[in-house]
């Protein structure tokens, strides 16, 4: 099928057939590579809509005033050991493990994908872990914390060195030019996907989630918690998009969800419990007002079988109840305004195609 545009003496014809076969080359993977980034005719929409709700929750760290954390961090009567500890955990942890996901995603899965709406949404996530980084860098400078120090602690501190050597070995292999062609690289890619979704953000980022939103709770820390409860809502997006791909992925290329690459999958999730319940216990060597490590040790095992439940998989601990399930509530934050200063944190104010009041933001 064409179509003939006459503009004066000159004549376009388009061909119809061509634009559908595009369409179809659109792959997860092995698709058509192209240099024009045509997101249209969008075929995977939930890759576009997910970058449409991404974009909305947009915030940036210096929107939260931190005075409140900075006073009861310098009063030595205010918090106890234990409740510094988990905040240096925290900082520790998540300084190293933002930046780990951003470059998995943004050289390893944002490379070997091919279909330009998932690298819109990817690229969009890759931004978010830089938000959340350089959130990090806030609290850290804010609160005085000597950076050399946390810096120290991925190495350090036992627990943490392992869950990000955990994630990492999954990434090493798949630098540029894989040839996804073989069976085995496609299985190392969706266990890349499965491990960084489902098992780093999904799993192992819940256990400190729980325990500084505890604290929020008590009005400790309100700015380190706001940031945390907006860090929270990315990720459950950043879960969702790399719980989506992995589907269509295997999708198209059904040979790679073989009864013993599942029970793979599950196996990764067996370590990333272990990992992540040692890594609690270092958290909360003893228990807090209002912590319990019990609590956190139980909603791990919970949100575990969540993520393999989300893909499809049996669980590990069967019929395990949700010991905190406030936490949930903690990602509705959509139209709140910061309290302190009034600012709209929503960014959605109107649709891509009509978007000429920008300066109103
Ligand atoms: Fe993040
Ligand atoms: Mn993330």
């Amino acid at each position: 099928m064409q179509k003939t545009y006459q503009i004066g003496d000159k004549k376009f014809t388009l061909d119809q057939t061509k634009a559908e076969a595009v369409f179809a080359a659109k792959k997860v993977i092995l698709g058509r590579e192209t240099m024009t980034f045509n997101l249209l005719p969008l075929k995977y929409q939930w890759a576009y809509e997910l970058y449409r709700t991404m974009k909305a929750n947009h915030w940036e760290p210096e929107d939260i005033p931190m005075g409140k954390d900075i006073e009861q961090w310098n009063d030595a009567n205010l918090l106890s050991d234990v409740e510094r500890w988990i905040i240096m955990m925290g900082v520790g942890y998540f300084s190293a493990a933002e930046g780990i996901v951003g470059d998995n995603i943004q050289h390893v899965i944002r490379e070997l994908v091919t279909a330009p709406e998932l690298k819109l949404v990817l690229g969009r996530h890759a931004h978010e872990e830089n938000i959340h980084a350089d959130s990090l860098l806030y609290m850290i400078s804010s609160l005085g914390i000597n950076p050399h120090e946390c810096e120290a602690m991925f190495e350090d501190v036992e627990t943490i060195r392992k869950k990000n050597e955990f994630v990492t070995k999954t990434s090493h292999a798949l630098r540029r030019d894989l040839d996804l062609t073989k069976l085995e690289n496609k299985q190392l890619l969706a266990k890349n996907m499965f491990v960084f979704g489902q098992c780093m953000e999904g799993t192992q980022f819940y256990g400190l989630f729980g325990m500084i939103l505890s604290l929020y709770r008590q009005n400790k820390f309100p700015g380190i918690g706001q940031m945390f409860r907006y860090t929270l809502r990315d990720e459950s997006n950043h879960i969702e998009l790399l719980r989506a791909l992995l589907m269509d992925l295997v999708d198209e290329n059904p040979e790679i969800w073989t009864p013993e690459f599942k029970e793979e999958l599950r196996d990764q999730m067996r370590t990333a419990v272990d990992l992540e319940k040692e890594f609690i216990s270092d958290c909360l060597p003893v228990n807090s007002l209002g912590l319990r490590a019990e609590d956190f040790l139980q909603y791990i095992d919970y949100i575990a079988d969540r993520r393999l439940e989300g893909v499809g998989l049996p669980g590990l601990s069967d019929g395990v109840s949700n010991p905190l399930p406030w936490l949930a509530e903690m990602m509705d934050i959509k139209k709140e305004q910061n309290f302190f200063e009034g600012r709209v944190t929503e960014y959605q104010k109107s649709s891509a195609l009509s978007a000429v009041d920008d300066d109103e933001l």
